[in-house]
């Protein structure tokens, strides 16, 4: 191999459609630079029409999202809120910000998502204590929607508010129905890495229109109808701005093609390592059709002769940029001591197992194929030379 540097390919680098400008430009020209206007207003009409909700609320970011979701239902000091721990810490930071305390759900097989069977277990034990959850979180990891059904079934029959993290699925569909209209509340990011981004944003989507009425509210520091500066109730300042709703609405006119990109980017990694002995790709559970945000993979060490370790250290090592799964939140030093609810009872955690095994390869839309080919030679080579090229990397 020769000494020179490739350039680098990232995990997942934004991706603009270049009418972004368009947009931005709208809001200089009417000197529509404050935070509220028409492009906001546009912006939060289209996401609810492509989520199939009556409504949105655009905000700075998918973690004020789930913040102020979690003030409409009401969290407080004292409440518990259940939580997929398989995910990036922002689903459950905001469970603090209200001072309740969390639960982790472990994950399931079919979608790496939260386990009905463990969801059931903490339910039972929450009714049977007296202390029923407020609301229960749920995650669609890199895309792939959960099981919505059996948890729909299990949280409608303890009467428990459902909230999705759909930070990660915007585009994925569960039986036709985009995710983040399947519960009672929906919430999507626009961060620079997501698969459709306003450099930073979030979106609370929902079918009830007054507690999407409440959340503007809220996020807009609870400004009582008065004359003067007057406020009852705590708020924050979480609007998003409409210079960013601007380039969100550019950006979502997009969407369809990047979850087709993202699609095809993962159809390759599949039929190329798919083969691979030790290697598994996340699934997709019938009924569902992910956006495949990042593909992500597990190896049985045994058999594929690499930890993912070693791939991890010989894909950076080619200025590759690929990633550890995301590390539980219930082994997180944060969140020490805090109830965990495992898939099979006494047995090891199913999301500990995943996270110890697997990574997520590079996944841009605007990837290209001669960069994506670097990715599998790269992985390809690893694989060829087996144990002793992981030795190497490792050293
Ligand atoms: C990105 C992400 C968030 C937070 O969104 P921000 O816009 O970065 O605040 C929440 N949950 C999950 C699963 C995410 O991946």
């Amino acid at each position: 191999m020769s000494g020179q540097q490739q350039s680098r390919i990232f995990l997942s680098a934004p991706h603009m459609s270049g009418n972004e400008r368009r947009y931005i430009d709208e809001a200089f020209e009417t000197n529509w630079i404050a935070p509220l206007g028409p492009q906001l207003d546009a912006f939060e009409q289209e996401v609810a029409a492509y989520a199939g909700t009556k409504g949105a609320a655009a905000v700075s970011s998918g973690t004020a999202a789930i913040h102020l979701a979690l003030q409409l239902l009401d969290v407080g000091k004292g409440d518990t809120v259940f939580c997929s721990s398989f995910t990036f810490i922002a689903s459950a930071n905001p469970i603090s910000y209200c001072g309740a305390e969390p639960v982790f759900i472990d994950s399931e097989p079919a979608t790496w998502n939260m386990s009905p069977e463990a969801l059931g277990r903490a339910l039972r034990d929450a009714a049977a204590a007296g202390q029923l959850p407020k609301a229960v979180i749920v995650v669609h990891l890199y895309g792939q929607i959960a099981r919505m059904e059996e948890i729909h079934v299990l949280c409608s029959e303890y009467g428990v508010p459902i909230v999705e993290d759909a930070a990660e699925s915007l585009g994925s569909t569960y039986k036709g129905k985009q995710s983040g209209g399947l519960g009672k509340l929906g919430i999507f990011s626009f961060n620079g890495n997501k698969i459709i981004t306003t450099s930073g944003g979030g979106m609370l989507v929902s079918d009830d229109t007054a507690l999407l009425a409440k959340a503007r509210f809220l996020a807009t520091q609870a400004r009582d109808q008065a004359p003067h500066y007057q406020h009852s109730e705590m708020g924050f300042n979480y609007r998003m701005s409409n210079v960013l709703a601007g380039v969100g609405r550019a950006q979502l006119q997009v969407l369809d093609e990047r979850v087709a990109a993202r699609r095809a980017i993962f159809e390759e990694y599949a039929l190329t390592l798919g083969n691979q002995p030790g290697v598994a790709f996340m699934p997709e559970l019938l009924g569902t059709r992910s956006n495949r945000w990042l593909t992500a993979l597990v190896l049985d060490a045994e058999e594929a002769g690499v930890t993912a370790q070693h791939l991890l250290a010989a894909l950076e090592a080619a200025n590759i940029e690929a990633r550890p799964l995301w590390k539980p939140l219930h082994m997180q030093p944060l969140f020490k001591g805090t109830r965990f609810y495992e898939h099979a009872e006494g047995e090891r955690a199913y999301c500990e197992q995943l996270f110890r095994s697997g990574l997520c390869l590079p996944s841009g839309s605007g990837m290209s194929g001669a960069d994506q080919m670097r990715v599998i030679d790269c992985i390809s080579d690893v694989f060829g030379n087996g144990v002793r090229s992981s030795a190497q990397t490792a050293s």
